[in-house]
This record gives C-alpha cells, sequence and structure tokens, in this order.
C-alpha cells in the first residue's frame, strides 16, 4: 500500500499544479517545522515599478534613465527589469554597455561610454569607493517609505537614485496565517534593505525577517536553523536563492520563479499561488498518515 499512498498523493498535487519530484519529498514536506521565504517575486509580486527618480550633478531625468536603462538592459532582475520598462515607457533607446557583470546581492557594474557604470544598493557604492553623502539623505527617505533605491553611479560619482516599489501579494498573508495554523515559524531572507523587509514583514505578519542578506550567506541562515534540529524547507524564485533552495530540507520553487529554481526545487508550485505551500504540506501530511 505504501507507493500506491505515494503515488496517490503526487497524483492530486499533479492536478492543483502541485509537483513533488520524489516520493521522498511528500514525506519530507510532512515534517516541515520552518519555513523560510524569499521576498522579492515570492511574498511580493516582484514586478516593482519605479516611483522617484532624484537627481544630482545637473543630469535629467531623461539622462539619468537613457543611462539606467542600458546598465540594467541585461540583468534579468525584477528591480533591473522595472528600471528598463520605465526608460522605454519614456521612449528612450537603451544603448549596449561593455564589460557587463552582475554581482549577487549589490547590483550591476558595467562601462557606459567608456566610464564605469554601477547600479545596485548602498553596499555596491561603498565597495566601489563611491561617495554617498549628497545623496543620503534621500536615499533614507524613500528607506522610510518602503521603498527600494537604485544608487546610479557614473565615472565614480552618483548621478541619481531610482526608488522602485513592489506590493505584496493578495494571498500572501492568509497564506502565513495558514502555515502558523499547522505549527510551522516562519521567516524572511532577503537581500534588500532593513526598512523595506521589516514594512513587508509586518504586513504579512511573519515571525521572523533577515534583511541585507547576500545570496552567499542565505545558505547559512538554512544551516543555522538545520544545526538546530529543525526540518526546513526555502520558498524562492531562484533569483540569488537557488543555492538556499538546495540546501533547505525541502526546496520549493514558485511559479513565475526562473528555471534554475524549477530544477533545483522538490516541490515546483506551478501556479504562483503561496496558498500552494500549506496545501502542499497538508497533502503531505495526508499521504504519510495513510502510509501509517
Ligand atoms: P531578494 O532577496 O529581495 O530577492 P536579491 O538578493 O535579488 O534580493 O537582491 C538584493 C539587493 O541587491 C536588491 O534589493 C538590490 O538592492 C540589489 N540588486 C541586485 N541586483 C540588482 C540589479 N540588477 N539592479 C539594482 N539592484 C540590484
Ligand atoms: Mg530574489
Amino acid at each position: 500500500a505504501t507507493p500506491t499512498a505515494i503515488m496517490v498523493g503526487s497524483g492530486v498535487g499533479l492536478n492543483r499544479g502541485i509537483l513533488f519530484k520524489s516520493a521522498a519529498v511528500l514525506e519530507g514536506i510532512a515534517h516541515l517545522q520552518v519555513i523560510g521565504f524569499d521576498k522579492t517575486g515570492t511574498l511580493t509580486k516582484g514586478t516593482p515599478e519605479v516611483t522617484d527618480i532624484i537627481l544630482y550633478d545637473s543630469y535629467t531625468k531623461k539622462d539619468v534613465l537613457t543611462i539606467a536603462g542600458a546598465g540594467e538592459n541585461p540583468s534579468i532582475h525584477p528591480l533591473a527589469q522595472a528600471v528598463v520598462a520605465e526608460a522605454k515607457k519614456e521612449h528612450l533607446i537603451i544603448q549596449e554597455v561593455e564589460n557587463y557583470s552582475e554581482v549577487g546581492g549589490y547590483g550591476v557594474t558595467c562601462a557606459y561610454e567608456s566610464q564605469q557604470l554601477l547600479i545596485g544598493n548602498i553596499k555596491l557604492m561603498h565597495l566601489n569607493h563611491v561617495d554617498v553623502q549628497e545623496a543620503e539623505k534621500d536615499f533614507h527617505r524613500l528607506a522610510e517609505a518602503g521603498k527600494t533605491t537604485s544608487f546610479i553611479a557614473l565615472g565614480g560619482r552618483v548621478i541619481g537614485l531610482i526608488a522602485l516599489a513592489d506590493v505584496v501579494k493578495e494571498s500572501t498573508k492568509e497564506a502565513i496565517d495558514r502555515l502558523h495554523e499547522l505549527g510551522l515559524k516562519t521567516f524572511m531572507i532577503t537581500g534588500d534593505n532593513k526598512k523595506v523587509a521589516q514594512m513587508v514583514g509586518e504586513q504579512v505578519g511573519i515571525d521572523e525577517v533577515m534583511a541585507e542578506v547576500l545570496p552567499q550567506d542565505k545558505i547559512n541562515i538554512i544551516k543555522k536553523y538545520q544545526d538546530q534540529g529543525f526540518r526546513v524547507a526555502m520558498v524562492g524564485d531562484g533569483i540569488n536563492d537557488a543555492p538556499a533552495l538546495a540546501q533547505s530540507d525541502v526546496g520549493i520553487a514558485i511559479g513565475s520563479g526562473t528555471d534554475v529554481a524549477k530544477e533545483t526545487g522538490d516541490v515546483v508550485l506551478v501556479r504562483n499561488d503561496l496558498l500552494d505551500v500549506e496545501r502542499a504540506i497538508r497533502l503531505g501530511r495526508r499521504t504519510l498518515a495513510k502510509i501509517k
């Protein structure tokens, strides 16, 4: 009866767009104690929009959007795509950049018309010894308003700030509530700044918020829980969190995510509905009850 019960469990999941990669996963998910979520694209819609553009050094809004659009164009990061979308909305031409590279958890670097172009968070500026003094007050004001802000630095000087706002998915709060009802502890890991992360955390009622975490450190948070003896799941879209999905006892890839998430995940939630996390756990528990 054992293999049959597992097949039935998987089959029911399949109909609901909940894909279990193996029978063992059904058992793993039934025993979860702690569950972590990536913020951007998982708890939030992940389609941020540009809300403010702050200018320095006599650059115009058009200049800053043209330059930022060029630098962000090669990136698939949601923040990057939002900047490119805004530039296109203004009918600006997206130029090609040279020596492009992406620094996970920080932003992007490249050469724009032979000058170094940096687009990313304040840590990226610090890393490259860019003086942020003039922009700091604006940055803090935007963060207080819950906005994620990208610094645009050309030739070692900040020429503008682009603030972006992302909204929480409609079902996120209910999904978190239901997991608490199942007795799980919840946490959020994000590379975004503390202020923005805390605001989202409070909005959705998550137990613990860990912000400004670099992609390579996300894995350590999972390990910390595991070292304490907990069985941990991680839910994410794979942008900068595939290693954390791989480290967790059950990696849960959510629908809109990257192919890498779908490959790494033990469970794939096809419908991009966070309520499916709780459904998957209940399915695992029911299947296990049948086996016993
Ligand atoms: P999250 O954990 O919220 O998914 P990431 O680890 O993907 O966040 O990114 C963390 C932070 O790194 C972002 O909030 C942003 O400040 C910065 N960042 C990463 N990639 C980019 C990019 N392409 N453009 C601008 N900022 C970026
Ligand atoms: Mg992410």
